[in-house]
């Protein structure tokens, strides 16, 4: 008989406004017993979220510690799964863009507490998802650490993130395009696992946004709030395939590989868009339809709007394919360095 395939799903997810204001509400009707909660996150939101958080979750009797991360590296969530046994913490909450909620959904998983997920920007698919990005894996792909119990999603607050970032998570849905196709190939010519649900349930969140583009790039609440719910079927995309396969592929590999190559680095989300527009050529897809969505919202579209030479495009191309063991359109040697610029010339990434 096959291997039982296990799905650990969050618990509960509320998107709304005034979400962290009733966080210690929230918390409780999930965590019941839990009293001690360790709170991580950056500088600035500890300075404009957090105190919030704290007041919630207090006036509901819960005991709330705060760590600033660092850095988003490995090191840095031992030491805060070290600290969370230590003191006995009950949950491990991650508030913040992204590395806050890396860092404390991976200390969550090696510390065995429950997690809680509470973005400050809509800029990726981690908010959900049972995968953590940090420094300190050897390359910067995902790793699993656990699906968050709790998701509080406080679309007054994200409303108020920096727009680059948002428009960031935008980039990150359009890339399940790509990232299903991929898949699908790697389960024809490798006879790889392919869950259809799964695939479905990312395409699915592309297809929304791309649907409601003008919503989004109106970026009202109720766009934000399309984008988010995208943002969030493709985590639990994730968790159902028990990979990051239905969200992540050629577009992904790409990013990645700019990501290692460039010391200050576009937005995660940003090269996905970018790297979703070539791979969609190389799969005879539409691309001029995913660079128009990407253009409608303001994401950007070129080497010069990401702020990267023409020549770290290629490159990052060219050394796509050698980020991880992962078969996508890119086959198994990769680009050349010829294709990979007339790829880039061709959809009009580079001049
Ligand atoms: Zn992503």
């Amino acid at each position: 008989m096959a291997r039982p395939h296990v799905i650990d799903l969050p618990r509960r997810i509320i998107v709304g406004g005034n979400v962290i204001e009733e966080a210690g509400f929230h918390a409780r009707r999930v965590m019941e017993k839990e009293e001690k909660v360790l709170v991580v996150t950056g500088p600035h939101v500890r300075v404009l979220v957090y105190p919030a958080l704290k007041q919630s979750l207090e006036d509901e009797g819960f005991t709330v510690w705060v760590r600033e991360v660092k850095a988003p590296t490995v090191a840095e969530a031992d030491e805060v799964a070290e600290e969370a046994i230590r003191d006995g913490v009950d949950v491990v909450v991650g508030l913040g863009g992204g590395k806050a909620i890396d860092v404390a959904k991976y200390a969550a998983a090696r510390a065995g507490k429950p997690f809680a997920s509470i973005p400050t920007a809509a800029s990726h698919d981690g908010i959900t998802s049972p995968f953590a990005s940090l420094r300190g894996f050897g390359k910067p792909v995902s790793r699993p650490a656990k699906a968050p119990d709790l998701i509080l999603i406080d679309v007054d607050v994200i409303a108020k993130a920096p727009r680059r970032y948002n428009i960031a998570g935008f980039g990150d849905v359009i890339g399940k395009f790509t990232a299903v196709l991929d898949w699908k190939l790697a389960h024809k010519l490798k006879g790889e696992y392919y869950g259809a649900y799964a695939a479905s349930l990312a395409l699915m969140s592309a297809r929304h946004v791309a649907s409601h583009v003008e919503e989004i790039a109106s970026w009202t609440p109720e766009g934000l709030r399309i984008l988010l719910e995208a943002l969030v079927s493709s985590g639990v995309a994730m968790c159902i395939a028990g990979s990051s396969r239905p969200a992540s592929g050629s577009e992904h590999l790409f990013a990645h590989a700019m990501t290692m190559l460039h010391p200050n680095p576009p937005l995660h989300g940003e090269l996905v868009g970018v790297g979703t527009i070539m791979m969609s050529y190389l799969h005879g897809k539409n691309w001029r339809k995913i660079r128009k969505l990407l253009k409608r919202v303001g994401a950007p579209v070129t080497a010069k709007e990401l702020g990267v030479r023409d020549v770290d495009i290629i490159e990052a191309l060219v050394n796509a394919v050698k980020v991880r063991d992962r078969y996508t359109i890119l086959g198994e040697k990769g680009l050349t360095w010829e294709a990979a610029e007339r790829l880039a010339r061709t959809t009009g990434v580079i001049d």
